[in-house]
């Protein structure tokens, strides 16, 4: 299916893989499909993608669907566009199929139905009748007297008289999972052991009074049925994992499922300003937003490949590959992880800087095509120009976007010079400069960078004895619009002669005004 990347099998795979073989590894991302893809889902499945990868085994993508209230197709056919952007594949999952399909949770109510079922039947759940106000009054009153203030067992024996008695009365039960008396520890591979102690253990509902199952029930259920061998996931979910893990025993024990638990590895939380965790309504978590913004799919996996994960080495700069072939969750640092948006920027400029200039081309287009800068079907000749100018920009972008502000001036026809900055440039003073470069342009025999360069200096700097500043700026705000701008005389060069002339034209009979 997936050749390894690695044939070493070292310590740390000791401990991460016990009995199994590498290629046996199964790990799966399973988001619900509520929202816009946020970064620190991203995260987790590339770490589950280095994971998989690393071993040779396989990735599943399962959809957790069985919250009709939340969950939507919008959402969902968004993730999956999210993942193709990001160029993580998977081996299993609702597109591809595979050898536990269906692999939408929305799909597999009967599993569900079975399984409840036969943990009801074996005694390891069992329907439980009280009411929310019931539940909340016993609740209210065991923190009044300072005792636990979970689910107290209240039906656990209940007679067959009470049973009817509830029934009489129109109760529908929920299923609760039969909790052991004790303390419950998980081994992490990030986090070492973790315990939840016995006062803290509590019968939990799999299945509400209307049958409809919960995340409780169908991610370890379906976690268990697909043979997953590693769960890495969230830190925020690591106190659902005690429980999990006894409901996996009571699987195994009444048939179920076989095969050894999963082990567990919780990932940092990520947290943004003030140290506070970054949430998924927070705007700045949004993968569309750094899409739009240009980042690149290497660059932006490589920073969030460093939300508790590095090299070892110093190295901060690698490529999936890479990671994949590195990639050891024991080495996954528990303390959080700062989101900081201007590394990650510095580290997909770096990414930029990579490419072949006419793949950056090309990743522009999309985003001049949004600001206007170029047409839906930009023809050859803006595809060319577009091609030169490339390594003028991409020494100087950190995210695509920036390339609007900085080559729209070489496709944009008419007024350039509406800005406050251009105006202010614009002025009778520099009429003069303006002018004298209009004439020492004009005269130019070979348009070429150089040339270009030497005859403004030589009209501009010494004949006018201008400081280059006071020499260019106008120039450059003349032609471009902007008093930023790739290098100019570059800029002049792949304009031309004729739109660098009626340019200067323009703005001279502006500044005069
Ligand atoms: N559907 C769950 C979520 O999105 C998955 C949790 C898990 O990875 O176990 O939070
Ligand atoms: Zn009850």
């Amino acid at each position: 299916m997936v050749t390894p990347v690695t044939d070493r099998v070292g310590d740390a795979d000791d401990d991460v893989l016990g009995d199994l073989a590498p290629s046996d590894v199964r790990v799966r991302f399973s988001p619900s499909p509520t929202g816009n893809p946020h970064v620190g889902l991203i995260r987790t499945t590339l770490f589950n993608w280095a994971f998989a990868r690393h071993y040779g085994g396989t990735f599943v993508f399962r959809i957790e669907d069985t919250d009709v209230a939340r969950d939507s197709e919008e959402s969902y056919v968004s993730m999956l566009d999210a993942l193709r952007w990001l160029r993580l594949d998977w081996d299993e999952g609702p597109d591809v199929g595979g050898p536990y399909a269906p692999y939408r949770q929305s799909l597999r109510h009967e599993v569900y139905a079975d399984v409840a079922a036969r943990l009801l039947e074996a005694g390891r759940a069992y329907q439980c009748y009280c009411s929310p106000a019931e539940l909340d009054q016993r609740r209210e009153a065991a923190r009044a007297a300072g005792k636990p203030s979970g689910y107290d067992g209240h039906c656990r024996e209940l007679s067959v008289q009470q049973v009817e008695a509830y029934r009489a009365e129109g109760r529908q039960p929920v299923l609760r999972l039969r909790m052991p008396d004790r303390a419950i520890s998980v081994e992490d591979l990030v986090r070492g052991v973790v315990t939840v102690d016995a006062d803290n253990v509590f019968d939990y509902v799999l299945v509400r009074a209307n049958g409809q199952p919960l995340y409780t029930l169908v991610n370890p259920v379906d976690d268990a049925l697909m043979a997953i061998t590693h769960v890495l996931r969230g830190e925020d979910l690591l106190s659902s994992t005690p429980r999990q893990i006894v409901l996996h025993e009571a699987l195994r024990e009444i048939g179920v499922a076989d095969g050894p638990l999963p082990r567990y590895a919780h990932l940092p939380l990520i947290t943004g300003e003030g140290n506070k965790k970054l949430s998924k309504r927070d705007p700045t978590s949004s993968l569309q937003l750094y899409r739009d913004r240009g980042f690149l799919p290497e660059g932006l996996l490589n920073y969030l490949a460093l939300l508790g994960w590095s090299m070892g080495d110093d190295r901060e700069i690698f490529s999936l590959e890479e990671m994949a072939k590195a990639f050891d969750v024991t080495r996954v640092n528990p303390n959080p992880a700062r989101f900081d948006v201007r590394k990650a920027e510095a580290i997909n400029g770096v990414w930029l800087r990579r490419l072949p200039a006419d793949e950056v081309a090309e990743r522009m287009v999309p985003h001049l095509q949004v600001a206007g800068v170029l047409p839906s079907s930009p023809s050859d000749d803006e595809l060319a120009l577009l091609r030169a100018a490339t390594p003028l920009v991409q020494e100087r972008m950190t995210v695509l976007d920036e390339s609007a502000g900085m080559l729209g001036f070489l496709f944009a026809d008419g007024d350039l010079w509406g800005t406050d900055e251009a105006a202010a440039a614009l002025t009778s003073d520099t009429r003069p400069v303006l002018s004298a470069a209009r004439t020492a342009l004009a005269a130019l025999g070979e348009w070429r960078t150089d040339s270009i360069e030497n005859a403004l200096r030589a009209a501009l700097v010494a004949d006018l004895e201008l400081k280059p500043k006071h020499a260019f700026g106008p120039v450059r705000v003349a032609v471009t619009g902007r008093r930023v701008s790739p290098p100019l005389f570059e800029s002049l060069e792949l304009l031309g002669r004729d739109r660098t002339l009626a340019r200067l034209d323009a703005a001279i009979a502006r500044s005069g005004a």
